[in-house]
């Protein structure tokens, strides 16, 4: 096996600090004492906590260690697909600590936080603006939280118009989250399948579309990596009905500034900052999935919304349609700090450009690895693509064993056994960030498993060993975490 990066350091056992503590070792020294000893009052000192006696050096080993057990993007190419696993510049993060937003506390008056408002204002703008919508609500938390957000929106929109409907349109392609939301809104999801192309058909949609249903949930570009090319189409035949679109927009990434959702029918849209726009994630949080809306849905958007009054920017509560809040305060803040400053740090060149090369970077993928793996839909990618271990059945040889091998080349594997329809689904992000080196080197790593599945695929149903832990009985992890190490 060629040698890459990232499977070669140390990665040495580390016990917990208490194990590490020896009486009377200390991470600091005091000058001497001049003055005379007095024994503490034991009744007053009591017990005290059970801490560890650690110099300086054990404690900054015993966390830089921890911190090597583990992959992020700053570590390698991390190609999971439908997440977006992408470098985020530094800077943003710098932005956002800044004193004057780290600090500004949610509960200052208006006045004291004009400079937090104008950012709040402006980047609502700016999403509006990147997916071709007319107003946006920060407020949401997360992906889920923005569908649910929209799902809230259709529902007070439908109620306005005096009646209420009961159904929602869900593609098998879409996110496990999609009908989780609808749920949550009382919706009962109408699944409808994907065509041969993997995209949806005007058909299938106009066989299911009727007058008790409340809309439909598009993901586009879909989890399969295609752009649903009949948007517009289906669209027509949602709103006919008086159905309102949804577009889950988790995968902007692909299309930033390039599509003009709401030309192509889009009533309501989320974005998922954590993936797009500058957050990193991965580690649970927290997010932002700020929702777009069209005119027609702006009246029932979640409150307090930040106007501008003349030269000031104001909260204001004054919206009788309102959904009501849907998150504390003014949502994550910090989280959209980054947003703001990638956004601004970027331009609408750069924005358009970054997608162009996501797209780019996971064609090139689907080109070079087309006959190594098999490629189920055959055609021009967005963001990412699917491939299955079709090719590998006569090898016994499976996704998840090709996925922990990978491992052992210093990847992290891409995402697997999804989307759904895609039987052994391998689905692989590069993202923009990569350079065609490390998708190189990425490409050299799946072709070199490949050839060993057919050679010695012991190699494989051993993997990983050189990891920290090995194969995880994934079902028992998750029925009883085991958290303390
Ligand atoms: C990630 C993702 C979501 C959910 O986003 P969260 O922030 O994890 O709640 C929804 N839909 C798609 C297509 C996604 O990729």
């Amino acid at each position: 096996m060629k040698e890459s990066v990232g499977t070669t350091g140390l990665i040495l056992n580390e016990p917990f600090l208490w194990d590490k503590g020896r009486k009377g070792r200390c991470g600091f020294s005091l000058p001497r004492r001049d003055v005379e000893s007095v024994p503490l009052d034991e009744e007053l000192r009591g017990e005290g906590p059970d801490f560890p006696d650690l110099s300086e050096v054990d404690v900054v080993r015993h966390y830089t260690r921890l911190s090597q057990w583990n992959f992020g993007v700053d570590t390698g190419m991390y190609p999971l697909g439908s997440c977006t696993m992408k470098y985020s510049p530094k800077t943003n993060e710098r932005q956002a600590s800044l004193p004057g937003f780290a600090e500004a506390h949610p509960m200052l008056p208006p006045s004291l936080s004009q400079g937090v408002l104008r950012m709040m204002f402006e980047l609502e703008q700016y999403l509006a603006e990147i997916t071709g919508m007319d107003a946006t609500t920060l407020q949401p938390a997360a992906g889920a939280h923005g569908e649910l957000t929209g799902m809230l929106l259709i529902h007070a929109f439908h109620k306005s118009k005096g009646s209420q409907r009961s159904k929602i349109i869900v593609p098998d392609t879409a996110h496990g989250t999609n009908p989780a939301s609808a749920a949550l809104c009382s919706y009962c999801s109408v699944p409808v399948k994907s065509n041969e192309q993997g995209i949806l058909s005007v058909e299938a949609i106009a066989e299911v579309m009727d007058e008790d249903t409340a809309g439909i949930m598009i993901t586009n570009p879909n989890t399969l990596g295609f752009f649903e090319e009949n948007s517009r189409k289906i669209a027509g035949i949602v709103h006919a009905k008086g159905g309102l679109v949804y577009c889950d927009g988790a995968n902007m990434n692909a299309v930033m500034g390039i599509v003009h959702m709401g030309k192509i029918g889009v009533d309501v849209m989320h974005l998922n900052l954590h993936k797009t726009f500058s957050t990193p994630h991965g580690g649970g949080g927290p997010g932002s999935g700020p929702v777009c809306v069209k005119k027609e849905l702006e009246p029932f958007l979640p409150v307090p919304r930040v106007v501008k009054e003349k030269e000031r920017y104001v909260l204001s509560g004054d919206y009788p349609e309102s959904i009501g809040k849907v998150q504390a305060f003014h949502g994550n803040v910090g989280v959209t700090i980054k947003a703001y400053s990638y956004i601004r740090s970027m331009g609408a060149k750069n924005l358009k450009k970054a997608s162009r090369l996501a797209v780019l970077n996971a064609n090139y993928i689907k080109e070079s690895l087309k006959g190594t793996l098999h490629l189920p839909y055959d055609r021009p990618c967005m963001h990412e693509c699917v491939f299955s271990d079709e090719l590998q059945k006569d090898d016994n040889v499976t996704t998840l064993d090709m996925a922990k091998r990978l491992m052992e080349y210093g990847f992290h594997p891409p995402t697997v056994y999804f989307p759904l329809v895609v039987h052994g689904a391998i689905m692989i992000e590069p993202t923009e960030t990569e350079s065609k080196e490390d998708i190189d080197q990425f490409i050299e790593a799946f072709k070199a498993i490949v050839s060993e599945a057919r050679q010695n695929p012991d190699l494989l149903y051993d993997a990983p060993r050189r990891c920290k832990v090995r194969r995880l009985d994934e079902v028992t992890a998750a029925r009883k975490p085991c958290l303390a190490g």
